[in-house]
C-alpha cells in the first residue's frame, strides 16, 4: 500500500506542478493517465462505479468528484481539487489536495490551509486504543474553529485491497452513534472536505460533481494512513 500511494503522492506533486492560470483542467487527466501508464497502475476511479475519469477535479464551489474538462480553463484564483487513486498489485492508495491558482484570496488560502491542518490533526489520533471518532472529533472541532463547513455527505473509508471498505469516516461525530476501536493494522483514508459557508451539498446535473449549495468555495486533502504501534504511518506522503 506505501507503493500505491508512493505512486499517487507523486502523480500529485506533478498536477500541482501544472497547476497555472490559463489551462483546462483535461490537461490534469492527460497527466494522471499518462503517468498511471508509465507507473504500470490502474487508475482506481475510471469506471469505478461508472465514474468517467481517472482523476476527480473539482473546482472552487465543487467539493467533490468533479469531471476533467477542455472547456474548464483555469483563471488566477481559483483553487482546484484533484483526488485521485491507483490500485498496485492488487492494493489501493487514495489522496486528495487543493490547490491554488496564481494568487488566491485570502479566505481561500485559508480555507486550503485549514483544510490541510485539520487532516494533521485528525492522523494524529490514529492510534491503537483511540476510537475512530476520535479522529472525526478533533477535524471537526478544529475546522468549526475558524467557523468554516465540515462537509456531511461524503466522508473517508478504510482501504486496503478494495477503494472503499469499512468502516466510514465522518469528519464530524454522528449523534448517537459509538465509533469502532481503532487497532494497529487498520488503513484508513482520512479526508476531510471543508466550506467556507454551509456545508450543504448540491449534486450537479452529471450526477457525479458535488458543489456547496451555496457555491461558496470548498477545500478537500485525503491521506491514506495506517494505524501502527508506533503511530500514525502517513502512505501517500510525498517523498
Ligand atoms: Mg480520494
Ligand atoms: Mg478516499
Amino acid at each position: 500500500m506505501r507503493e500505491a500511494n508512493r505512486i499517487v503522492s507523486k502523480i500529485l506533486d506533478e498536477l500541482g506542478e501544472a497547476v497555472k492560470p490559463g489551462v483546462p483542467t483535461m490537461l490534469f487527466e492527460d497527466i494522471c493517465r499518462k503517468r498511471c501508464d508509465e507507473f504500470g497502475v490502474r487508475p482506481a476511479f475510471l469506471g469505478y462505479q461508472g465514474f468517467p475519469y481517472a482523476l476527480c477535479c473539482s473546482v472552487n464551489e465543487e467539493i467533490v468528484h468533479g469531471f476533467p474538462s477542455k472547456e474548464r480553463i483555469l483563471k488566477e484564483g481559483d483553487i482546484v481539487s484533484f483526488d485521485m487513486g491507483v490500485v498496485y498489485d492488487g492494493f489501493y492508495g487514495d489522496s486528495a489536495r487543493t490547490f491554488g491558482v496564481g494568487k488566491v484570496s485570502h479566505e481561500a488560502q485559508k480555507l486550503m490551509d485549514v483544510t490541510r491542518e485539520s487532516l494533521y490533526i485528525g492522523i494524529e489520533q490514529a492510534v491503537p486504543g483511540n476510537n475512530l471518532y476520535d479522529v472525526s472529533a478533533a477535524i471537526q472541532s478544529y475546522v468549526e474553529g475558524f467557523g468554516f463547513g465540515i462537509v456531511r455527505r461524503f466522508v473517508g473509508h478504510g482501504i486496503g485491497s478494495h477503494l472503499h471498505e469499512k468502516p466510514e469516516i465522518p469528519n464530524f461525530v454522528p449523534k448517537g452513534m459509538a465509533g469502532v476501536p481503532l487497532k494497529a493494522g487498520m488503513v484508513l483514508a482520512i479526508e476531510p472536505m471543508v466550506t467556507l459557508g454551509s456545508y450543504e451539498v448540491e449534486m450537479l446535473g452529471d450526477r457525479w460533481t458535488a458543489v456547496t449549495k451555496d457555491r461558496k468555495l470548498s477545500a478537500h486533502f485525503e491521506h491514506t494512513v495506517a494505524v501502527t504501534h508506533e503511530g500514525p504511518r502517513i502512505l501517500s506522503l510525498s517523498e
